[in-house]
């Protein structure tokens, strides 16, 4: 039996913003000392009230927006009731039915996968594990937490971890967040069943694999849970419904427990917060926000400055460069700038200003063939009979003499460098 794969997405996000998402907590917490960073909302302390982050809807609401979404005009959050050490309250406010954006897709090559939903949440604290203790930091604990979830539209890994690379584009171009994942600011967690390859029907178990903080990590565990599943397959087994979570020392997936069901979690509305409203005004002019996003940038570049789409792509790997080469292509050629960002990227942390200085300096040297010229007319004046005289018995200053006759003439538009080096050829040859 010939299988395929069925894969879909989670991919949470944190978000760029001042403070946590119901209560004023600051939530710069990456430099600060564990457990300063709270207050009775995110410690969860009875009678304490969360008030919901605006900049946190609105963010979540822009990125609905880039993916292609319909925003709810009516929306709430809900309690997901669980129990676990980092999740003081024994419940996390986040939304069930009534998501704040639904129904978008995204291209990725010639295929549209499909986003389900795009909603909001709250982050837990940490545990950290040390000498069989496990210690808690609620510094993250009510971080605005959003999360994208796909349809099951991959049937690749590749897919999936364009997907993720894409997305983790589209909100530093957006700047929601700086998707840093080894700050677990983006995580990923992949939903892997396989089906009889050119089956219709959705496979009736699912495997999630949790918490994954790199892309390579992302195609590994796809890659490996593929394999284990497809053996159960072969002999007459059928998967488990499962939490599985990548081990990248032993380079598997482990069991964490059976998946819970969504009613596991009853969930139930947030009595504390009242559900939001939107005007359709108010929505338009969310979308009206949306910037131009890295694909289109990609074809327009292609377009405008008739590079090629490689070139184009690195280009658009950060706003930042994106923008940064579009204002120093004003000055100069934009082929060679493109060029030189691709192949030099020492370049790309420049200023413009930086930037155009050193590429000018480079366009103003004279080239070897004008320099060759030089260098004879240099050798052969009587003046300097001395000097080549000293050079060839091994007095090796004395290039330096002849250099600055050279770099003189050159109106200092040379490569020193390069001018020792066709001294020398030259010299040796005359
Ligand atoms: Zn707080």
């Amino acid at each position: 039996m010939k299988l395929e794969l069925v894969l879909g997405l989670e991919i949470h996000i944190q978000l760029k913003l001042k403070s946590k998402m119901f209560c004023r907590c600051s939530a710069d917490i990456y430099q600060s000392e564990p457990n300063t960073l709270t207050c009775p909302v995110c410690l969860g302390l009875p009678g304490a009230l969360p008030v919901p982050n605006r900049e946190a809807i609105k963010s979540t609401q822009l990125l609905g927006a880039a993916l292609n979404c319909k925003l709810s005009g009516f929306s709430k959050f809900d309690r997901k009731n669980y129990f676990y050490p980092d999740l003081p309250k024994g419940y996390q406010i986040s939304q069930y039915d009534l998501p704040l954006c639904v129904d978008g897709h995204l291209d990725l090559f010639s295929k549209r996968v499909g986003i389900t939903r795009v909603h909001l949440e709250e982050d837990t604290g940490k545990s950290i594990h040390e000498n069989g203790l496990t210690l808690l930091d609620f510094n993250k604990s009510g971080l605005a937490l959003v999360e994208v979830v796909t349809e099951p539209d991959f049937r690749t890994s590749t897919e999936a971890v364009e997907l993720s690379k894409l997305i983790q584009r589209i909100v530093r171009y957006l700047q929601i967040s700086d998707a840093d994942m080894e700050k677990g600011q983006l995580r990923l967690e992949a939903n892997v069943s396989l089906r009889k390859q050119g089956s219709e029907k959705l496979p009736t178990y699912k495997v999630e694999i949790k918490n994954i903080n790199s892309f390579r990590f992302l195609e590994k565990a796809i890659k490996y849970e593929v394999t284990r599943q497809s053996k159960l397959f072969e002999s007459g087994l059928m998967p488990e419904q499962e939490n599985r979570g990548w081990d990248d020392i032993k380079s598997v997936t482990l069991s964490q427990r059976e998946k819970e069901e969504a009613h596991d979690y009853r969930y139930f509305p947030e009595p504390d917060i009242p559900p939001m409203e939107f005007s359709s005004k108010y929505l338009k002019e969310i979308k009206a926000r949306v910037p131009e996003l890295p694909d289109k940038k990609v074809e327009r570049f292609v377009r405008i400055y008739g590079i090629g789409v490689d070139t184009a792509r690195v280009l658009c790997e950060s706003l930042e460069l994106s923008e940064k080469f579009e204002k120093a292509s004003k000055e100069t050629d934009p082929k060679r700038l493109a060029n030189l960002l691709v192949n030099k990227t020492d370049l790309r942390n420049l200023d413009v200003d930086n930037l155009l200085k050193r590429i000018k300096v480079k366009e103003d040297l004279l080239d070897e063939s004008a320099l060759k010229v030089i260098v004879k007319d240099v050798i052969n004046l009587k003046e300097n009979v001395k000097a080549i005289k000293d050079y060839k018995s091994g007095k090796e200053q004395s290039i330096m003499f002849l250099l600055g006759a050279v770099m003189k003439k050159a109106n200092g538009k040379a490569d020193p460098l390069l001018v020792k080096e066709i001294l020398r050829k030259e010299i040796n040859e005359s």
